[in-house]
């Protein structure tokens, strides 16, 4: 008898944790009168194909008097779509009517998706906003102009942006890597590789790409919780699959 209930609780470990976990975390934060789906909850938005442009870019591509037209405000505060579009176009194919996000930024950035790259022709390199060195250009073609960049194509690096409160709250610093659990009907996954980006100015936000939203089936209210596997330093995700094609598991 004992034996059967310690397999029985054995084979089906993961739910038992799951449902105990669930019901004395839902009983602990209830008394402090917090409500547990809402507080550990992380909107995922979809950053479809975009592109920053420098204020000197902006000029060559759409005259020496031209600004940026304002059209609507992003999640993230401070950054807004402009009415004006672009044409990326790579080796192998391009894209039209491509959007570009304001304000300037120091150096253009088009950031696109692993399918975008393939499409295009262009080597997808992924990095984090910003970090551009040695990554592909293309070329960014308007109505009057076109012009070519010797760099500044991505594949952005999935990414949450958070408040130093909201830091505090997940436990997590600027710049640590962690698992993000996403909420699915169908094809519930796992994203690793998760960055954390941390400043006063951020509004709470996991950012993906539409490759990666699309290996989500779930359209109408995407969301994820953290869970810290590793501390990223001393384990990793990559040795973790190494120990367990060896046979190891902890
Ligand atoms: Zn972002």
């Amino acid at each position: 008898m004992v034996k059967t209930f310690l397999s029985y609780l054995f084979d089906n470990r993961i739910d038992f944790f799951f449902i105990f976990a669930n019901i004395s975390t839902d009983n602990n934060l209830s008394n402090y009168g917090v409500n547990i789906k809402m507080y550990n909850k992380i909107p995922i938005e979809t950053s479809a194909r975009h592109i920053h442009l420098s204020e000197k870019d902006f000029k060559l591509l759409f005259g020496e008097d031209a600004e940026m037209t304002f059209v609507k405000e992003l999640s993230q505060p401070g950054q807004f779509v402009c009415a004006e579009r672009l044409t990326i176009a790579g080796p192998k194919g391009t894209y039209e009517n491509v959007a570009i996000l304001g304000p300037y930024r120091k150096e253009t950035q088009v950031e696109i998706s692993l399918t975008d790259a393939r499409k295009l022709g262009i080597r997808g390199v992924i990095r984090q906003s910003g970090d551009i060195a040695d990554t592909p250009g293309c070329t960014l073609i308007s109505p009057n102009a076109s012009l070519k960049i010797d760099k500044g194509v991505i594949v952005a690096k999935r990414h949450i942006h958070m408040t130093p409160s909201e830091a505090i709250r997940y436990n997590v610093k600027d710049n640590d890597v962690v698992c993000v659990i996403t909420k699915s009907f169908e094809r519930a996954l796992i994203y690793a590789d998760v960055v954390v980006r941390v400043n006063k100015n951020f509004r709470l936000a996991m950012h993906v790409d539409t490759d990666e939203a699309n290996a989500v089936a779930n359209e109408t209210n995407p969301y994820g919780v953290i869970v810290k596997l590793f501390d990223n330093n001393t384990y990793t995700v990559d040795m973790w699959l190494e120990e367990l094609l060896m046979g190891i598991s902890r």
